[in-house]
C-alpha cells in the first residue's frame, strides 16, 4: 500500500525540502507519495512546521505521527486536537549550526573582539584576555544542543557547568539540576547561555533574582527562546553593570518590534532568530528514518513528552 506523506510546513518551504524529501525517502524501500495536499482522512505522516496552515489535527483520522522540523514544539506541543504522536527535529544540521554560532559568539565575549572590530579612533589598546580555563560558563539546558555546545565550550578550556530539569553525568562537565541547582548554576558563571525549551516551567529562568547571581559584568547568550528572560530585569541588570553584554537571537515576539528597547541598547546584540537552521538534507533523513520505523513497528525517534511540553 502506498504510503501518503503531506508536507504542511509553510509553502516556501516545500522547494526547499522536496527533492531531499525524495532522495532520502527513496532509499527507505517504501512505496510512498509525497505531496503538498491529499484528503487528510488519506495522510499517514505529517512532515510539519508549526507556522502551517494545518492546526486542526482532528480530520487526519489515519494518521500515524506528526514528524516537526524544528527543534522548538511549544506552539504544536499543547495543540488539544492533536492526540497523534509529536517527533521534534534532533540533528538535520541543528546542532552542528548551534555549536558553531554558540561557539563564535562565546569567543566573542571572553577575547573582547568588540573593543578591536570597532575602533573608530585607531586606539592601541592592549587589553589581555584571561585564558579559557579561567572564565566559566554556564549551560542553562543540558539536551541535544546545549550538551553538545557544553561539550564544544570545554574542549576550548572552558569550565563548563550545565543545568537540567533531571540529574545528569557528562565527563568534563560540571552538572546541576533542579530549583535549587539553577542557584549553584549561575553562582559566579561569568557566560551564561540559554538552551532550554519554552514551557511554563523555563519562564523567565533568567529574573531579577538569579540575574543577580552571576559573576559582576557577566555575558548573557540566549539561543532558546525568548520568554526564558524577564526582559525588563535584563535591561535593569544592563544599566547596572551586573550584565556587561547580551546576545539575543530569539525574543517573546519575532521579529523584533521596532521600538523594541533592546534595538537601541549599546549592550545588546540583536541577531534574527538565526542560531541554528533546520538543512533540508540531513532533516530529510531524520524524517525519513522517522517514517520507516512507522512502517517497520519500531519506536519513533525524538518524541515530545507533551506532559513536559518538550
Ligand atoms: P532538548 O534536547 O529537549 O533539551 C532541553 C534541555 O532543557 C534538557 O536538558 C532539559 O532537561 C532542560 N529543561 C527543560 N525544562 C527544564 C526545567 N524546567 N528546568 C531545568 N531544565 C529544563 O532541546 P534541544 O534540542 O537542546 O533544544 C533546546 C531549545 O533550543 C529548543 O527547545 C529551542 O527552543 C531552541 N532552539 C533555538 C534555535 C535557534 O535558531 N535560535 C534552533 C534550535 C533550537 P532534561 O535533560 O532533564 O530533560
Amino acid at each position: 500500500m502506498t504510503v501518503n506523506i503531506l508536507f504542511a510546513a509553510h509553502p516556501k518551504r516545500w522547494a526547499e525540502y522536496e527533492n531531499p524529501l525524495h532522495k532520502a525517502l527513496e532509499k527507505t524501500g517504501i512505496t510512498y507519495s509525497l505531496k503538498t495536499e491529499f484528503p487528510p482522512e488519506e495522510v499517514d505522516y505529517i512532515v510539519y512546521a508549526p507556522n502551517s496552515d494545518v492546526q486542526d489535527f482532528t480530520p487526519y483520522t489515519r494518521a500515524k505521527a506528526v514528524l516537526n522540523l524544528w527543534a522548538g514544539v511549544e506552539s504544536v506541543a499543547p495543540n488539544p486536537t492533536l492526540k497523534l504522536p509529536l517527533a521534534r527535529m534532533v540533528g538535520g544540521g541543528l546542532t552542528e549550526g548551534m555549536v558553531e554560532w554558540v561557539t563564535g559568539h562565546t569567543l566573542r565575549h571572553h577575547l573582547g573582539m568588540d573593543a578591536h572590530i570597532v575602533n573608530p579612533s585607531n586606539q592601541w589598546q592592549v587589553r589581555i584576555p584571561p585564558m579559557a580555563n579561567e572564565r566559566p560558563v554556564t549551560i542553562l539546558g543540558l539536551g541535544e544542543l546545549g550538551l553538545a555546545c557544553g561539550r564544544a565550550l570545554a574542549a576550548l578550556g572552558f569550565p563548563v557547568t550545565g543545568w537540567s530539569r533531571s540529574p545528569k553525568s557528562v565527563d568534563g562537565i560540571t552538572t546541576c539540576h533542579g530549583t535549587d541547582g539553577l542557584k549553584d548554576a549561575l553562582k559566579g558563571a561569568e557566560i551564561i547561555i540559554l538552551l532550554l525549551p519554552n514551557t511554563p516551567a523555563t519562564e523567565n529562568t533568567l529574573n531579577a533574582e538569579t540575574l543577580g547571581l552571576t559573576a559582576p559584568g557577566a555575558f548573557v547568550i540566549n539561543p532558546g527562546r525568548g520568554t526564558l528572560i524577564d526582559d525588563d530585569a535584563l535591561l535593569a541588570a544592563l544599566d547596572s553593570g551586573q550584565i556587561a553584554h547580551a546576545t539575543l537571537d530569539v525574543f517573546r515576539v519575532e521579529p523584533l518590534p521596532s521600538d523594541h528597547p533592546y534595538w537601541a541598547h549599546e549592550k545588546v546584540t540583536v541577531t534574527p532568530h538565526i542560531a541554528s537552521e533546520t538543512r533540508p538534507g540531513p532533516a530529510a533523513e531524520v524524517i525519513a528514518e522517522n517514517v520507516r520505523r512507522g512502517e517497520a513497528g519500531e519506536p519513533f525517534l525524538y518524541l515530545v513528552d507533551r506532559t513536559q511540553g518538550y
